[in-house]
Order: structure tokens, then sequence, then C-alpha cells
């Protein structure tokens, strides 16, 4: 048998392996995502529990989280509502005081516990007259010697599924690491003689830390190794380009942009000037450029796209570029029409829709894309479209890509292989908070626009509670009188049957009656791409008033004349996102608004918003987004290729990234043999 031919690594065993994994064990931490050994190793605990002493009873504190241990001296179940619902309670006694624990609707939970029982219960009194917790955690105590496991010490308490009980899984841990932690193996060893443990020692200690500070000290060797393993796939990527790679010139010969930005109507700003020089150095130089440009919403990133595009195309080569929508990749594709027909070049439109179609009404032969090398240059716009296999693009010289964070790495690598290392410009208005950006976009130059054009007004911003509602009407149908334009956006097209989200189709008939005679138009995801295009166009413009949309319009969309910005169920969107949504509007001289509709509960949703009344720095933004709700959010939802990690945090790790970003430089400058981490995910 050929089986036996490479033996599987320890760590990569499956834990069915493990005696006591049955089929429905294993099914259970399937669902847990643990599959072998390794796995097994890596799940980490949700909290600890300093079983060395207990708080008693007495000592409860309403609100306060504790564990205490008694006996139960009453069980019961009680049924009500004709026995469609039931709370189960027991009352706990440790010689101090009695403890009631309750539990609604789980009636199964009496098979658990009987009169006697040694519990350790851990939970926050909500009531202590009499003391009482509800929906506590428990585990029983039975008595045997896997207590030196499970009691007077830090305990582990891990995140279980259902049918899964907490002590079979910390056993189930103790033994496997009894018999593997000898067989993890340290990729690190530099590490280790630093002040960093062993990565076994550290595993260990993640799970049956000898002190409270153990706990810590392990997750950082853990997160340590998982940042230099992701800046070590990054630094060579790098590398890689660096060596194999001939940058095409591309920086042109000033022919083209000097018309062009004369034709503008406007100067551009000092920091889009210095981008400008940053990039054409790039385009000049040997190793193809992979350059960042960060800018806040309305800093006049297009621009700089197009001077850049310009410069490839001055000096003969192809341009592509890539937007998250169809509306935007339409918009640009008008902008930059005008802009560059002047010159004679060509500018295509791409789209899922729209496959070969050209802005352009001029002429064109019969297959666009096949060989473009001996016409005039050309520029190629559109969305995902051009990432698919179907679209070629000869003598690509530059790829650039708006708003980047609406695309994976996987996309921006796709779109740069349609061409032999072209230059790479990314774009975003996502501010990254600098680590972020060291471990996101490692492998990327940063340039960053950090000025507004001038004569900007700043956008004022109004948090709402639905009753106003009525007077926020009234306030918009006032601007539409005097000329302005609106965007009214919801956070769903049509009902999914939760709760009482607004969807733009309830609204729309509302809506329209509501602000009649002024035109409202539909826009969102569903909307066909001609009429979608026919409502954008009329918006633009200004036969369309209102714009009734889902968040569809959140990237890129520029039209100087809308300054009111409505966004119902704001609670539903992120704070980026909502600053985005914002951006839509003061992009003109006029006095701009956007007023936030929530149904704001609690003071930390309030609290929340409340960050985009006060301040319309995207940095600032981010920054309270990322801690608010991660870096998924920040990033847009469907990040393919992005790092997601166990042990490592965006946050409070920046000193750990900055250094692993170091280690990881040694490591490769070296040639040193990096291991490959075996226990990693
Ligand atoms: P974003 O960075 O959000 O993509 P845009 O490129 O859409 O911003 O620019 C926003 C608006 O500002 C556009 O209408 C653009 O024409 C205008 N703009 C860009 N640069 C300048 C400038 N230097 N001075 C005045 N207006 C500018
Ligand atoms: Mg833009």
């Amino acid at each position: 048998m050929p089986a036996a031919a490479v033996p599987i690594p320890p760590l990569e065993r499956s834990v069915r392996e493990r005696t006591g994994v049955g089929s429905e064990r294993a099914a259970q931490l399937t669902r847990l995502g643990i599959h072998t050994i390794g796995d097994l190793l890596l799940h980490r605990p949700r909290r600890y529990e300093d079983r060395r002493r207990f708080s008693t009873i007495a000592e409860l504190r309403l609100g306060e989280p504790a564990t205490v241990r008694g006996q139960i001296v009453a069980l019961g179940i009680k049924h009500y509502r004709g026995g469609q619902k039931s709370i189960f309670e027991f009352i706990l006694d440790d010689g101090t005081a009695r403890l009631h624990c309750r539990w609604w609707n789980l009636p199964f939970l009496q098979n658990y516990f009987a009169q006697g029982d040694d519990v350790l219960v851990y939970g926050a009194p909500n009531s202590l007259k009499p003391r009482t917790i509800d929906h506590a955690e428990t585990e029983v105590v039975v008595n045997g010697e896997e207590n030196s496991i499970h009691l007077n010490r830090i305990v582990p308490v891990y995140p279980l599924t259902e049918g899964l009980p907490q002590r079979w899984l910390r056993s189930l841990i103790w033994r496997t690491l009894a018999e593997s932690e000898g067989k993890i193996p340290e990729p690190h060893w530099q590490l280790v003689a630093k002040e960093f443990s062993t990565r076994a020692r550290a595993i260990h200690l993640l799970h049956f830390p000898e002190e409270q500070s153990d706990i810590e000290k392990a997750r950082q060797r853990l997160a340590l190794d998982e940042f230099i393993e992701l800046q070590i796939a990054i630094q060579r990527r790098r590398k890689n380009l660096q060596s194999n790679a001939q940058a095409r010139p591309c920086a042109g010969d000033n022919h083209l942009i000097k018309t062009f930005l004369g034709s503008l109507g406007f100067k551009l700003t000092d920091a889009q000037t210095k981008v400008l020089r940053e990039i054409r150095h790039d385009l000049r130089g040997p190793v193809p450029m992979r350059r960042l440009l960060q800018g806040d919403v309305g800093s006049g990133k297009t621009v700089v796209a197009a001077a850049s595009a310009l410069m490839a195309l001055e000096s003969g080569c192809n341009v592509a570029l890539m937007a998250p929508t169809e509306i935007l990749a339409q918009q640009h594709a008008l902008t930059f029409q005008r802009w560059f027909e002047p010159f004679g070049i060509r500018v295509e439109l791409r789209t899922g829709s729209q496959k070969e179609s050209r802005v352009e009404s001029r002429e064109s032969s019969d297959n666009l894309f096949a060989t473009l090398d001996s016409r005039p240059s050309t520029l190629v716009i559109g969305t995902h479209a051009l990432i698919e296999a179907g679209f070629t693009l000869e003598n690509l010289g530059l790829v650039v890509i708006d708003e980047q964070h609406k695309f994976g790495v996987a996309q921006r690598e796709q779109l740069v292989r349609k061409g032999r290392y072209p230059h790479l410009l990314v774009m975003t208005a996502t501010p990254i908070p600098r680590t972020l950006g060291l471990t996101l976009y490692g492998d990327l130059d940063i340039s960053v626009i950090d000025q507004l054009p001038t004569g900007r007004v700043p956008v004022k911003t109004f948090l709402r509670t639905p009753e106003k509602l009525p007077k926020v009407w009234a306030f918009i149908r006032d601007k539409l009188e005097q000329g302005q334009q609106a965007y009214v956006v919801y956070p769903r097209v049509d009902d999914s049957g939760v709760g009482d989200l607004k969807t733009v189709n309830r609204e729309f008939e509302k809506l329209q009656r509501e602000l009649a005679p002024h035109r409202v138009a539909l826009v969102h995801g569903r909307v066909k791409a001609d009429e979608r295009e026919r409502v954008m166009k009329d918006f633009r413009a200004g036969a369309v008033k209102v714009l009734l949309a889902t968040s569809v319009i959140e990237v890129g969309v520029d039209v100087p004349n809308a300054t009111m910005m409505l966004v119902e169920n704001a609670e539903r969107f992120g704070l980026a996102q909502l600053h985005q949504l914002r951006g839509r509007v003061g992009r003109g001289a006029q006095e701009s608004y956007c007023i936030l509709v929530a149904d704001v509960k609690t003071p930390e949703a309030r609290e929340r918003l409340q960050v985009l009344v006060e301040t319309t720095d995207g940095f600032e933004i981010a920054e309270a987004d990322l801690r608010q709700r991660g870096v998924g959010e920040l990033l847009g939802r469907n990040q393919s290729g992005q790092p997601t990690f166990r042990f490592g945090d965006f946050i409070t790790d920046r000193p750990l990234i900055e250094r692993a970003r170091a280690l990881a430089a040694e490591f490769l400058d070296t040639g040193m043999l990096v291991e490959k981490l075996r226990v990693a995910t």
C-alpha cells in the first residue's frame, strides 16, 4: 500500500485518532473548525477561571461576574403558557449563602443536574434578593483524578458547540498536549533566543497557564508567529517582483498632461502634485510600481489616476482601470471620455452587462481586444468583468484599481496578470491605520493625499431619531425647491422578513408622494443596467432630484449639485461606510448636509454614530470603526485574501507587527530556511 510511504506529521493527524473521539464527538469538533490535532491545540480558550480560590456566594455582587462552588440543595422545573415555556432552576448552597440559578426554555437541563451535585457556577448576579444568576455557565465536579485538570488551577474555558461538554474538551486537550507537546515544531528559534518561549511552551501555557501573566505571554508568542508568517509571504512577493520583473518605461513625456491639467478648470492641490511626482518617479523606475494611494473621500483621487494614466498612455502603453460597481465604472468612463477624447485616446467600458461596448461612438473595428498595439493608446474602464478570462489587453502598462478595499488581494493580482508586470496603482478612501497598512499592504508603497481641494465647505452632519422624520422631509423639500439634489439611502432593497428595516422598494412610492412634485428615482443592485444608467444620467443632469438608493452609491459617485444625504437605519451601517456615503455630498461649493436617522436605543449605539457628527476626518473615523467593528467592516465584507488571525490583534499588537516585519526581513535576507508553521491554520 502506498499509504505508508509518507508519514503524516503528528499535528496533521485527525482528531478522530484520539481515544474517546467517536463520530459524534468528531462531528461536534468539526463544527468548531477542529479537524486535526494541530487545530485542537490551537483552539483558543474563550476565557479563564482561577479555580485556586472561589468567591463565596455571600460575596457575590450585583452585575459582577464570578465563579462560585457549592452543592445543589433543591432543583425543579416550572412549565407555563400551557407547557410551551419553562423555567428550570436549582438552588446552590456553599455554606455562606444560597444562590438561585435559572434557565428559561431549556427543560432538558434537568437531566444534567441532581440534588447533592457539587457544581461550579459562573455568571453575573442579576439580583441579590434572593441571589440569582440567570443562564449561568456551569460545570459539575466529578470526583476523580481528573480534578487536577479542572480544579486548583487557572482553568481554560473553551468555545463549545451544542452537546459538547466543557470538561470533556478540556480533558481531551490536556491529554493531547501531554502526548503531542514534544512534537510541536519550532519555526522561529531566533525568537526563543530573545525573550520568547518556544512555540510548544506557548501552546501549553495558552491552555494551562501557571500564572495569569502566562496567558498574555503565550498569546503574544502565537500572535507573533502569525504576523511573521504573513510578513514573510508579503515580503517574498515583493522580492520576487524586484528580482524577476522588468518595468516598462511609462513616465511619459508630458505632451498631453500639460494640456490636460490646463483644461480641468482647477489647480491641483499640493498634495495631488506631490503624489503625482511620486508616481512619475515609479513609472520611470526599473521595478514595476506597486503603490497604494490613500485619500479621504473627495480629496480628488480620480484626477491623479487620470494624470497617471496619461503618463502611461503618452508612453504608448495601454491602461486598465477597475472600479467595484457598474455605476462608478460608468461614471469614470464618462469623465475620462470627456477628458481624454480631445487627445484621440480611446476610452472603452467593460462591465458585466456591457461586455464589449464602447463609450465612444466612433468607428470601431471587429475585435477590440485582440491587438491594440498598432492603434492609438487605449484606456479600458470596467468592473470585475476586467478580470474575467475573456478579457486581454496587449501592451498593458498601468493598472489602476479604484476603491481597492472593495476588492481582494487575489482580484488585484488577477488583473495585474493580464499584462507582463504592468505598473499598479490602487486607490482607496479608507484610511488605513499604519499598522494595518503594514499588515495588509506591506508589499505596497503608500502615497497619501492629505488635503482637500480648497473652497470645500465641511458637510454638516446630524443624528436624528425616526420621530423627527417629518421635519427632515420638510428641510429636504425646502432645499430641493432651491434647486439642490439629494440622496436617500436605506439598508435593503426588499423585505427579508427580519425586523422593520426600511427597504427602497417599500419606501419608493411613499417618498414620491412625500417629495412631489420633485422627481424621485430608484437605483440599487437589482435595477437593470440600462435603467440604472438612465437614472444616473438623469440625476447627473438634474432632471431627477432625489436618488433613492441602497449602498450601491456608497463609492465614488460624484455629482457636485447633490447636497443632501439622508441615511435611514443608519445604525445598520459601519462608520467607514457612512463616511463614504457622506462623501457623496459636499463636493461642490454649496453647504451640504448629511442626516443620519437611527433608532438608537442604547447610549453606546448613539455614541458610535456620534463620531460622525463630531468629525469629518476619515482617519479618525476609520480608527473608531476598527475599534468598534474590527477589520472586516473597515475593509469591506468580501475581502478575499484578507488575513484573519486567531491570536493576533490589529489594534493592540502594533509593536508586535513592527517586530514581525523586521524579523521577516531578517529571515529572508539571511536566506534562512523558515520551517513552515505546521500548526498554523
Ligand atoms: P475621490 O478622491 O473621492 O475619488 P474625486 O476624484 O471624485 O474624489 O473628486 C471629487 C471632486 O473634486 C470632483 O468633482 C473633482 O473634479 C474635484 N476636484 C478634484 N481635484 C480638485 C482640485 N484640486 N480642486 C478643485 N476640485 C477638485
Ligand atoms: Mg473616487
